[in-house]
């Protein structure tokens, strides 16, 4: 039998059909240059001129006010678009990324914008505080996730940036800027794209600790897309994955819960008998796979896990892949994830990695995906990171598009600052300033100025 979780570690048959990069990326060091840079996947490179990793904000605030030239801040670089490659200088925050306070009155915390959303949990945990939610993994930095407006899977709940109360950013001339909930503009910074200055430090609105329980099942899409509003209420997160080529998804509940923690390592023969069953789908050419993927669907078993929240809100991802991801508004998400789904199967597209539908709360973000008076759908589409993404992602675009969708900033998509404007009400605002906090433009990059239309 096979385990759900297993299902989604592996992401699909990347492991089987000898995909998997063998060389990871990770994070910059600040090492002499020309140290070459690329993203996760592996799809952005770039050689800067050179790193800088400051030990304290005002080392940072000397070098930029000392220098010229192009820079980019970058974080884990977990971003799929082109927002960090630069032939000037990369920012690497690294070393600013401790716990640096925490008011229990507020249930808040002020963080260094370089920890790693996975170094958050235990720290806050011994402080008494949580997060309330986290995306799909990890691995990110705070400042680079927030910066994207980097999201997880609830109803009740914004992106990450929604959480974001103060947050504490450095411009290009080495300005320091405080914003706090009383400034319009936080709204702005909350969602920069790193587009506006360096963001040090961010203070989260949390929560006391708390257990969850996870849930995992197998139900026909549509049957989930019936219910999908309802347990979506009735869940503290709901979301589904939708396998390609099939009736079915895997679809996951997670509740508050005050049960004993037990998440157990999943064990090596269920990988066996995945990986198996997954040679014989891999093998099928895609007219002929409904059937062995409806099979499989209906061999994986239920399963659930109870642990602290941030281990159960956060998976490992074992293998590399570029994602395409937008958010429609919510009344038009099932039309949109159906029309993706039949296009797929008419066009017989090659792919095999599941797709992904959650909703995501509303928030006041001026370039947020999902800002606005209504809340979101969010779907995502993959592709192994050794094949072209391109054809796969063309074809579904402009179906986002039909549906009013707007692009996640840090995932694959092809709009310029014609398309954008017309998606994001204040988009005119946070080009101003934009022209105002980096007037000669040293954070711009070709694709920053693609997507401001500078
Ligand atoms: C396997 C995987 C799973 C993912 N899952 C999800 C998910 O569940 N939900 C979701 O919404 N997204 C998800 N993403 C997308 C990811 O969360 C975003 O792309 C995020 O922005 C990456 O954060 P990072 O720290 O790697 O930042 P980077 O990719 O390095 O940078 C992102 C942006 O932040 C800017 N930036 C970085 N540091 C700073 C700083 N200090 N000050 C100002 N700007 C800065 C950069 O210039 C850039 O514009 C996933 C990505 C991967 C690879």
């Amino acid at each position: 039998m096979i385990n759900r979780r297993q299902f989604l570690a592996n992401s699909a048959l990347a492991a089987l059909s000898g995909h998997i990069g063998a060389a990871l990326a990770s994070t910059p060091s600040p090492t002499p240059s020309p140290t070459p840079w690329r993203n996760w996947s592996g799809g952005q490179t770039a050689t800067p001129a050179g790193r800088f990793s400051p030990k304290t904000e005002a080392e940072l605030v000397q070098f930029l006010s000392r220098t010229t030239g192009p820079v980019r801040p970058v974080g884990a670089g977990h971003s799929f678009t082109p927002l960090v490659p630069t032939d000037g200088h990369l920012i690497v925050i690294d070393q600013l990324s401790e716990l640096i306070s925490t008011s229990r009155e507020n249930m808040t915390a002020t963080l260094g914008g370089g920890i790693r959303l996975g170094d958050i949990g235990p720290a806050l945990e011994q402080r008494g505080q949580a997060m309330l939610n986290l995306p799909d993994i990890d691995r990110q930095t705070l400042a680079g996730a927030t910066a994207t407006a980097t999201h997880g899977t609830g109803i009740a709940f914004p992106s990450l940036s929604g959480f974001v109360e103060s947050l504490r950013l450095i411009t290009p001339a080495g300005d320091v800027l405080d914003f706090n909930a009383e400034d319009d503009a936080l709204n702005a910074a909350r969602v920069s794209l790193g587009a506006l200055g360096i963001v040090t430090q961010l203070t989260l609105k949390n929560r006391s600790p708390y257990k969850l329980r996870a849930r995992n099942t197998v139900e026909k899409i549509e049957s989930v897309l019936e219910r999908f509003d309802t347990a979506a209420m009735a869940h503290r997160h709901f979301e589904m994955f939708p396998l390609t080529h099939s009736d079915y998804a895997l679809v996951l509940e997670i509740d508050e819960t005050e049960g004993a923690v037990n998440n157990p390592p999943p064990a090596p023969e269920e990988a066996a008998a995945f990986g198996q069953a997954m040679a014989v789908w891999a093998a099928t050419p895609p007219r002929d796979r409904k059937p062995l993927v409806d099979a499989l669907a209906e061999q994986i078993q239920p399963s659930e896990v109870i642990d602290t929240s941030y281990k159960i809100l956060s998976n490992v991802r074992n293998n590399r892949f570029n994602e395409m991801e937008y958010s429609v508004p919510l009344h038009a998400g099932a039309d949109c994830l159906r029309e993706i789904l039949r296009t797929i199967i008419e066009q017989q597209v090659d792919v095999v990695f599941p797709l992904e539908y959650r909703y995501v709360q509303r928030d006041d973000t001026w370039i947020g995906m999902s800002t606005g008076n209504e809340d979101h759908a969010a779907i995502s589409i993959h592709r192994t990171a050794s094949e072209d993404y391109r054809p796969y992602f063309n074809l579904i675009e402009p179906i986002f598009w039909k549906y009013g969708g707007r692009p996640h900033w840090g995932k694959i998509h092809s709009l310029s600052a014609a398309q954008l404007t017309k998606l994001y009400p204040r988009f005119g605002d946070f080009q101003a300033l934009r022209k105002r906090l980096d007037p000669e433009g040293r954070l711009l990059n070709g694709h920053l100025r693609k997507v401001f239309g500078v």
